[in-house]
């Protein structure tokens, strides 16, 4: 009871001294700073000098701490005392969409060290990946589909393991994250773990050298839901891959749900174990394709809402037209639209956005050269970059050179005359056939163009 009252009066004052720490912060920021950044912030509680405060996500933290660290420490002791201290806590979003009727939006929760439920593990899952917050679109209705079906009767479908593969950026460690946030948010008592493949490769090397092995291992077979990102990691590490395999083993056999993601389907795993391969297709194998022009404008409209700002649908579209690969460099425009309307202290008005779009833009041209391309595509074919340049005729040398002509093309704003040059001094109809052959062979052999979005990944992500 006592601790009901002393909280209740924690929150009201909690609340006033916001207010008052807002009226300063509003006279010393821009006003689209102000709206943006701080307005969104809610207060939570205090206690001993202490402000404990809600925001949206992390960038938050990251964006004011970084520029408005000295505001907020000035702020605080102004209203506080010299001893005022501010503390974040992450609140989720509660970003209901109207565009998407079948998303339920969950109760906003506050997570906080103090908060979370006990348990023995940690999950090392993010509760800001949810499937609430997931758009729904074509190239990821069945991957979101099985991952919710899965959610909800781990280790009880058919869908074991589920295992999600796709380019970079395209939301699978989002899903697969939802995955585990929904059954640890459903049952505190199952047991859920989350890790990359190359966190548990590392793991693992280190379990060998402390002779802990068998623990390792155990605290692996004890999970009720397994969730590892980016298995391709696995690859070449084959002591890893044996240990893996029991553990997957255990598991399956126990009615235990796993759930994998990679670059690429299993069957394209080279230097993967054949029997984990053949594993991993025991389940349900399914892909996430980039996102089409609706779904991008709703993503993009759900991550303004959830900073606390709305769009005109033109800003919106004009992104969404602009920005087509790749998710996360969807997000990328939108805060960087943020941080220069912020910084620039200017409206967001379209001749901004179509700065921030052409920033981005610019950044990614001008950062990928040609030999960069060409060595890419060579390691990706094992073919000698030198090969590439001279007049060899033999076939693999010769889909390596046209492919990287052809991402030389797309990728890059040199003239077909400069890409032909940087392959030994070919003339740009040499280009333009190599561009055409590898554009008609896509449509005919979607094996050639798995390759070449393996390829085009590894190259932006280089950058
Ligand atoms: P991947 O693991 O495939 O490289 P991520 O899951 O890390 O991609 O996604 C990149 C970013 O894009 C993340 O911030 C994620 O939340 C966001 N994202 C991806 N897909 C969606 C989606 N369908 N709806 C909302 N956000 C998405
Ligand atoms: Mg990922």
């Amino acid at each position: 009871m006592e601790a009901k009252i002393s909280s209740k009066q924690g929150l009201k004052t909690a609340t006033k001294v916001w207010k008052e720490c807002l009226k300063i912060i509003k006279e010393n920021v821009p006003n689209i700073t102000y709206n943006t950044w701080f307005l969104p912030i809610k207060p939570a509680e205090l206690n001993d000098g202490v402000l404990k405060v809600e925001v949206p996500n992390s960038f938050f933290i990251e964006w004011i701490e970084e520029h408005y660290n000295t505001l907020i420490n000035k702020t605080i002791n102004q209203v506080l005392g010299e001893n005022g201290k501010l503390v974040y806590v992450i609140v989720k979003e509660d970003d209901t969409l109207d565009l998407f009727d079948d998303v339920q939006p969950l109760k906003p929760s506050v997570i906080s060290s103090e908060q979370k439920p006990e348990e023995e593990h940690e999950t090392f899952l993010n509760p800001k990946y949810r499937f609430d917050n997931f758009i729904k679109g074509e190239g990821n209705q069945l991957a979101r589909a099985a991952a919710i079906a899965v959610s909800e009767n781990p280790g009880e479908t058919s869908f074991n393991p589920l295992f999600i593969y796709g380019g970079v950026g395209l939301g699978k460690t989002h899903l697969i994250q939802a995955i585990g946030n929904k059954i640890v948010n459903e049952s505190k008592k199952k047991k859920v773990i989350y890790l990359s493949a190359d966190i548990f490769t590392v793991e693992f090397v280190e379990a060998i050298q402390n002779n802990t092995v068998n623990e390792f291992s155990n605290f692996y077979k004890s999970m009720d839901v397994l969730i590892i990102d980016d298995i391709q990691f696995l690859i070449g590490k084959e002591k890893t891959q044996d240990l893996f395999f029991h553990i997957f083993n255990t598991l399956h056999q126990a009615g235990k749900q796993i759930v994998l993601s990679s670059d690429k389907p299993p069957k394209d795993l080279n230097g993967l174990n054949e029997r984990l391969i053949s594993r991993f297709q025991w389940g349900l194998t399914t892909d996430i394709q980039p996102p089409d022009f609706e779904t991008r404008i709703a993503i993009l409209n759900n991550k303004a809402k959830s900073y606390g700002i709305s769009l005109s649908n033109e800003i919106l579209e004009y992104i969404a037209y602009n920005i087509t690969t790749n998710i996360r460099e969807l997000e990328g425009c939108l805060i960087k639209l943020l941080a220069n309307a912020s910084l620039s202290s200017a409206e967001i008005n379209f001749e901004l956005v179509k700065k921030t779009v052409k920033e981005i833009a610019t950044v990614r041209e001008t950062n990928i050269s040609i030999d960069y391309i060409n060595k890419v595509v060579c390691e990706y074919f094992g073919v000698d970059e030198n090969k590439v340049r001279e007049k060899n005729r033999k076939k693999e040398v010769v889909i390596a050179r046209q492919v990287a002509m052809y991402l030389s093309k797309k990728l890059t704003r040199s003239s077909l005359k400069t890409i032909g040059l940087h392959f030994g001094g070919r003339d740009h109809s040499t280009v333009i056939h190599a561009y055409n052959n590898i554009d008609r062979l896509i449509e005919e052999d979607p094996s050639l163009k798995e390759s070449i979005d393996t390829i085009r990944n590894k190259i932006e992500l280089g950058v």
